[in-house]
């Protein structure tokens, strides 16, 4: 089964994600992937990878994808969070993140740990 992966990206680090997604593109091709509105348009028109484009962030998207979680549809979030600009929907990303804790789903929150899970995940799709 391919690997299903939610990603997500505050404004400020959307162009880090379009940059991950760009070094990762070969191996993210292979994946089923799932993101918020503007990321997965971005993710989309930039780097040519197919999503399934939730809502924006601020409008439940991360509720859609903290949902699809909790019913075993998630096998890991790369979700960029932006630490220094309060969010209107700081509720709903505290929640996809608690979910991840809950369920033991791996979830980056920076690029570091993106790098690692991505990478990681990538040595075990090789045949
Ligand atoms: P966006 O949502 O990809 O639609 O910007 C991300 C978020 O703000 O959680």
């Amino acid at each position: 089964m391919k690997t299903r992966i939610a990603l997500i990206a505050h404004d400020k680090k959307k162009d880090d994600m379009i940059a991950l997604a760009t070094e990762y593109r070969e191996f993210l091709s292979g994946c089923t992937l799932v993101a918020t509105g503007t990321t997965g348009g971005r993710l989309v028109n930039e780097v040519g990878l197919q999503v399934d484009r939730k809502h924006s962030g601020p409008f439940g998207g991360d509720l859609q994808i903290g949902s699809l979680l909790v019913e075993g549809m998630i096998d890991c979030v790369i979700f960029l969070r932006d630490p220094m600009t309060p969010q209107p929907h700081e509720p709903d990303i505290n929640a996809l993140v608690r979910a991840c804790d809950v369920h033991n789903t791996p979830c980056a929150t920076n690029m570091a740990s993106a790098h690692l899970v991505l990478s990681q995940l990538q040595l075990r799709a090789q045949p």
